[in-house]
């Protein structure tokens, strides 16, 4: 099976050669701990999560490494500690733990590796001593910038102009800058702000330096393939293919480098001044994860989405179908069946992937579905989160077991009965080919 890819370095859908089969290597940029994940954020997160499925089918579950880094440093984080008046690790590992929680109701998968920025401060300064070292980089005032003239081939994944760059990067100007592109690796830390000892004084890592630092430690110079948001290309990306380019003297950083494009809501740029900033958390309160989930991977992942309450409830309503019919969503483990992997092996084609689901919704083809689903990370549950924690579980399944006694007893006159007492309290009943009952809260 031949994965084809749209590499933004290349402009050009590639097939995927890995440097090592053995070992296929991504790198998606990770959340910066301050707040609540936004579902924008949620985009790439999920993206990269069927790809990393898609790569564990392919080459097998053990031969991918797939690192996505938590920023838990950052001048967001401070103030928000400030704010609250409580120490920063505080803010980070509320935060840390509330995006685990709604990614894994959203069907994602855990990294291999989810490295923290603090843990990686002795690479990030070993990186930046060895580009002052070879002349890439400067220190002054107790920051150390990188020197951008002293790439030749600086821009090339972004491939702007210069002026469209420094627009773009919203240069700062500073007496210890000696280019207006020059940007930070390292600057000084105030008593108030974290700091880690350093050659070049106490201080903190600039943003772009963390992600060359846990690629190089945990993927190694030169890997597979780097994700992240459109909006992430420059400058961050940039930059960091500058710093780890120049540290280590290889012609790329990453072979292939992807970017999910952006989320709209209902037409709008999502902010919290129009009042439509959408959490993740926030949406899993009417929403199952599942239909988050599912709507996002309506749209091809290049393409720019807009999330609309409308196309929330189509795909609420196509994957109740799937789910009514599909045989084994929720078997384990599933694997992904051959016409959706031929569509995801096309540059992640997922809009073609549903086509190819809704080919499988048929007599014959129902285990296909249902296998295919559940290994495309869907749990196969669809009741709304906010009704069922209105309903009484306890009595629920008392119903339930009264009305398998009468079915037991070919009482169907009670069993009907019952059913309709569940209806009444919006429970949906489904009774499975192994004489047991499931239920489901219906909207
Ligand atoms: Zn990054």
């Amino acid at each position: 099976m031949s994965l084809r890819l749209y590499n933004t370095l290349t402009r050009t859908k590639e097939e995927l050669i890995p440097l090592d089969s053995k070992n296929v290597r991504m790198y998606v940029c990770g959340p910066t701990v301050w707040d609540y994940a936004h579902i924008g954020n949620a985009r790439p997160v999920i993206v990269f999560d069927v790809l990393f499925r898609l790569l564990r089918q392919i080459y097998g579950a053990d031969h991918v490494t797939y690192v996505r880094n938590i920023t838990d440093v950052d001048d967001k984080i401070n103030a928000k500690a400030r704010a609250e008046g409580v120490p920063i690790a505080e803010v980070t590992e509320r935060t840390t733990k509330q995006f685990h929680a709604d990614i894994a109701a959203l069907g994602v998968l855990p990294p291999t590796v989810e490295p923290r920025a603090t843990e990686h401060i002795a690479e990030m300064i070993a990186i930046i001593e060895r580009l002052i070292a070879n002349g890439h980089a400067y220190s002054a005032d107790g920051h150390v910038l990188f020197n951008v003239p002293s790439m030749k081939d600086y821009g090339q994944l972004s491939r702007r102009s210069l002026d469209e760059m420094l627009a773009g990067a919203r240069v700062d100007v500073a007496p210890y800058k000696r280019g207006d592109m020059d940007f930070v690796l390292w600057k000084p830390s105030d008593d108030e702000t974290p700091g880690w000892d350093s050659p070049w004084g106490r201080g903190r890592p600039g943003w772009h330096i963390e992600c060359s630092a846990m690629s190089w430690k945990h993927l190694g110079e030169v890997f597979d393939i780097h994700g992240g948001g459109i909006d992430l290309v420059f400058p961050h990306h940039e930059n960091e293919i500058a710093q780890t380019r120049c540290a280590f003297g290889h012609s790329v950083m990453a072979n292939v480098w992807m970017h999910n494009g952006f989320l709209q809501v209902e037409g709008q740029k999502m902010s919290k001044s129009l009042g439509n900033f959408l959490t993740i958390n926030e949406l899993l309160k009417d929403w199952p994860g599942d239909v988050l989930r599912f709507n996002m991977l309506r749209t091809h992942y290049r393409q720019p989405i807009d999330w609309t309450l409308k196309s929330l409830e189509e795909s609420w309503r196509i994957l109740e179908g799937f789910f009514n019919n599909a045989g084994a969503v929720h078997a384990e483990p599933g694997k992904i069946g051959n016409s959706v992997l031929e569509a995801l092996s096309d540059d992640l084609n997922t809009p073609k992937a549903i086509a190819e689901l809704h080919a499988l919704d048929r007599p014959g083809a129902q285990n296909e579905l249902g296998e295919t689903l559940k290994a495309l990370g869907f749990a196969g549950k669809l009741s709304s989160p906010k009704a069922e924690t209105a309903v009484d579980e306890a009595t629920v399944n008392g119903l339930i077991t009264a009305r398998l006694d009468a079915r037991k007893a070919k009482n169907w006159a009670e069993s009907d009965r019952l059913r309709d007492e569940l209806a009444k309290m919006g429970i949906a009943i489904k009774d499975n080919k192994d004489g047991t009952t499931s239920w489901e809260v219906k909207r």
